[in-house]
């Protein structure tokens, strides 16, 4: 079976993308150039975009590409969300409304739908397609971050339900969340097999957002600390299986670091055209200073960069839409255990997000540097991509982590 996976993937032409995407892209392009783009300085010095940028993204159909039109979504497929999470960074969104919305299409809302009951269809993902429940995921405490079995969020199970305590870190949306897919142990030393997933909501008492973290990027985005004090979580809110949870995260954390990869390709790409148009635009010396091969050579630099990482990342992509497939024709599809057909595509989701997150700081430090002053300013936004990019060797698993998967895989 991991064969035909493989195959697949190497054998398709060009990245999956149908013309039906290239129109999406399209459209996400224009939206986001007018408004979204105008807007973020706006909502950066705010520290947050406002609320109703999920209603409008919700009524444009970009929070439900990938759910069934059943449950208020597209209908379509991990395509149309790969090419909407690298369209976001393409056009400009800013590393903050990218993380806000993504954190709710990319990695909340995906386990409720791929785990979820039909009940926790309707009460959580429904709305969270209309835009209006936002999801963010809890993995992280302040004493586990990369060693994800080590959480202490307990959840002790109690007749009709469990009674939470505890703690998350660094949770993206964790301030205004409707809801939160949060990691707890439900058998405290099971390890990898002791943890389970519990939609936590809001209002339930014990619940709190205990601060709002400030951060170098990402300024328009919440990122918030949470605490959990005999909270009260009712049977029908567990995600899947009892003590099953760290398949949920691996097979998470697989579409997390291709967005995060997307993300960084679009990220790139806007950064060169920027380098590309100043470059030949302003004048030192009398001439365009691209006339020059030291910033000619640090744009051709970046522009490899950008490719390669785009190279590794749609080939990283292929890979998994095949295993998605295969995975729905052969297993239920929604609810389905995780499935090794999903498996062979990590090494190379692990490729894509290990180099294209450094590649994106290295590309946004040297455009940066092409831009000389300016690039130092607030008014081109690269100081701004600068500080965004940085995140991306830490979160969804730091390059390190990255580094030791890809070693275990050479049977290291
Ligand atoms: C802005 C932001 C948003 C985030 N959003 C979310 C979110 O929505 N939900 C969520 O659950 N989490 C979120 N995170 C958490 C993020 O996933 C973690 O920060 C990340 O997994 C690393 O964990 P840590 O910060 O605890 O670092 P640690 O695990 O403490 O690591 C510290 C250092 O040690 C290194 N290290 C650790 N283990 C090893 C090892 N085995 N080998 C070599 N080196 C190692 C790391 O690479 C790192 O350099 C977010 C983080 C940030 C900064």
């Amino acid at each position: 079976m991991t064969a035909v996976v493989r195959d697949t993937g190497e054998r398709a032409t060009l990245p999956p993308f149908t013309d039906e995407h290239e129109q999406l892209r399209e459209t996400i392009d224009r939206w986001v150039r007018t408004e979204v783009a105008p807007h973020v300085d706006e909502w950066e010095a705010a520290r947050e975009f406002p609320r109703e940028l999920y209603t409008r993204a919700a009524e444009l159909g970009f929070l439900g590409l990938k759910y069934p039109v059943e449950l208020g979504g597209q209908g379509g497929d991990y395509v149309h969300d790969a090419v909407w999470a690298e369209q976001l960074a393409a056009a400009g969104a800013s590393g903050g409304v990218g993380a806000g919305l993504g954190a709710h299409t990319g990695i909340a809302t995906p386990p409720v739908y791929r785990f979820g009951s039909p009940d926790q269809h309707e009460r959580f993902l429904r709305p969270a397609i209309a835009g209006r429940k936002i999801a963010a995921l809890g993995i992280t405490e302040p004493g586990a971050g990369s060693d994800v079995a080590s959480i202490r969020t307990e959840a002790r199970k109690v007749p009709g339900g469990y009674v939470v305590n505890g703690a998350k870190t660094f949770i993206t949306n964790g301030v205004r969340a409707d809801f939160l897919v949060c990691a707890v142990k439900t058998t405290p030393d099971g390890g990898h097999q002791g943890i389970s997933f519990l939609i936590l909501e809001r209002e339930m008492p014990g619940y709190e957002v205990s601060r709002k973290l400030e951060k170098m990027g990402w300024h328009s985005s919440d990122t918030g600390e949470l605490s959990f004090s005999d909270v009260e979580v009712p049977d029908e809110n567990l995600l899947g299986e009892e003590n099953r949870g760290f398949y949920l995260i691996m097979e998470n954390f697989a579409w997390e670091r291709l967005l995060m990869a997307l993300g960084a390709v679009g990220a790139m790409r806007r950064l060169l055209d920027i380098a590309i148009s100043y470059a030949g635009e302003r004048e030192a010396f009398g001439r365009p200073i691209g006339g020059f091969q030291a910033i000619r050579h640090k744009i051709a630099e970046a522009g490899v960069k950008a490719e390669v990482g785009r190279a590794l990342t749609y080939h990283a992509l292929r890979r998994f839409v095949a295993g998605e497939k295969q995975a729905a024709s052969t297993a239920a599809g929604v609810g389905s255990a995780p499935s090794a057909l999903r498996l062979p595509t990590i090494a190379d989701v692990t490729k894509a997000k290990l180099y294209t997150q450094r590649a994106c700081v290295e590309v946004a430090d040297e455009v940066l540097q092409i831009l000389g002053g300016y690039g130092y300013m607030r008014e081109y936004g690269v100081e701004r991509a600068l500080r965004d990019a940085r995140l991306g060797p830490i979160g969804g698993g730091t390059e390190e982590v990255m580094k030791e998967i890809l070693g275990r895989q050479l049977g290291l």
